[in-house]
C-alpha cells in the first residue's frame, strides 16, 4: 500500500481539456426525442452526467460529440419521450 504520493505508481491522464475529447464515438445507441411529448421538465439534462444535453425551447438538444449513449435520460424522463435507438440506423 503507497504511503506516499511519490510511491504511488504512474498512470494514464488526459492532457487536454475534456472538451475536446469527443467521446460520442463510444456510442452504441443514442438518443432521440420526441419533442412534441416533451413537457421541458428537464430531467434528462439534470441527470446527463457528460453534460451532453442543452436547453431549448423546442426540447433537449443534444451534443453527439460527447453523448456517451448511456440512457440515464430515457430512463429518467417523466414522459418516456426519448428513445434509445441503434447508432448505425
Ligand atoms: S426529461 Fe423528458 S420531458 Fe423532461 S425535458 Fe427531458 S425530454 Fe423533455
Ligand atoms: S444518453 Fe447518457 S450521455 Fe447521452 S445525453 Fe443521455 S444521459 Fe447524456
Amino acid at each position: 500500500m503507497p504511503q506516499t504520493l511519490h510511491e504511488i505508481p504512474p498512470t494514464p491522464i488526459n492532457t487536454v481539456n475534456s472538451a475536446n475529447v469527443k467521446t460520442g464515438g463510444w456510442r452504441a445507441f443514442k438518443p432521440v426525442c420526441d419533442n412534441s411529448k416533451c413537457i421541458k421538465c428537464w430531467t434528462c439534462w439534470k441527470f446527463c452526467p457528460d453534460v451532453s444535453i442543452a436547453i431549448s425551447e423546442e426540447g433537449p438538444v443534444y451534443d453527439y460529440d460527447h453523448c456517451k449513449g448511456c440512457g440515464i435520460c430515457a430512463a429518467e424522463c417523466p414522459v418516456k419521450c426519448i428513445q434509445m435507438v441503434p447508432e448505425n440506423k
